[in-house]
């Protein structure tokens, strides 16, 4: 069912929250526009600039590579500016109300944790972009050391085993994480309440999890600005401004 407007999107969607017991949130990319980050997707977003690099080119070229860290540092004012918005508020305060156990998502800006949420109860499928692995012994590295490296000669390799040190997130092409996967699948198939926040829903295999959750017997929202692929299977779909249909739930 499609709200027709705000006002009762809000107010369905307050009714669901109270009913549930356990409430999954799942969120993409529209969740931290509001954030200054823009998404993949909408007119202006990433895409619509840059080519997507793969994992198969960042592992076999220096060029891609480097390419990889200048696009990284070039948005880095913008990941070092943002804060919390008002939907990552209202899901942080509907944890602390004891309803959400740990919320799935596919951004990799760290704005869950940064908004309250425990970094254990993030459930990252994507990755996190502030700060680097080795893709070969998964040594952790801090951007700050990157930049350094890359300034002096070029993108830099692992200090321990000397492979490729790359942003830590999933690009195209990269194995999924396994236990992320794994937490995922356990608390869609556990809840009562799954609402999809901010995504296209068209990056597989995250976008499964909806479907999941409903298929194993919890209500399903989806507030996203644009229709999705899944509108058809949700209970309720709020197609608005996710900080002003989130906003009315941001608590002390
Ligand atoms: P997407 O760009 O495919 O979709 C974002 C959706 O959010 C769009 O449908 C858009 O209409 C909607 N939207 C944007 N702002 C909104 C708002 N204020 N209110 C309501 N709706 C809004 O993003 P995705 O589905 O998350 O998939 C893209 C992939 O890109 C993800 O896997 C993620 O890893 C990555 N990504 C992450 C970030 C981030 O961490 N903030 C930013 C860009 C991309």
């Amino acid at each position: 069912m499609i709200a027709s407007d705000l006002r009762s999107g809000v107010e369905r969607l307050g009714d669901m929250i109270a009913e549930a017991k356990t409430i999954v949130p799942f969120t993409g990319a529209g969740i931290s526009t509001e954030c200054g980050i823009p998404d993949f997707r909408s007119p202006g977003g990433i895409w619509t600039r840059y080519r997507p690099i793969e994992f198969g080119e960042f592992v076999a070229s220096q060029d891609a590579r480097d390419e990889s860290w200048r696009r990284r540092f070039a948005m880095e004012e913008i990941f070092a500016a943002a804060r919390p918005g008002r939907g990552h508020r209202a899901l942080a305060s509907l944890y602390r109300a004891g309803k959400i156990p740990a919320v799935i998502t596919q951004n990799i800006d760290n704005l869950h944790q940064a908004s309250g949420f425990a970094a254990e109860h993030v459930i990252e499928l994507h990755g996190n972009t502030t700060y680097a692995r080795c893709i070969g012994c998964g040594q952790a590295y801090q951007l700050d050391w990157v930049k350094r490296r890359f300034i002096e000669d070029g993108a830099p390799n692992c200090t321990v085993c000397d492979e490729p040190v790359k942003t830590a997130t999933i690009s195209f092409g990269q194995m999924m994480p396994e236990e992320e996967m794994q937490r995922a699948t356990a608390l869609s198939r556990a809840c009562d309440l799954f609402i999809a926040i901010g995504s296209s829903l068209v990056v597989w295999p995250a976008a499964g999890f909806p479907m999941m959750a409903k298929n194993a017997g919890a209500r399903l929202v989806i507030i996203n600005r644009e229709p999705t692929e899944q509108d058809d299977i949700a209970d309720l779909v709020i197609r608005h401004d996710i900080g002003e249909t989130l906003g009315p739930f941001v608590g002390n």
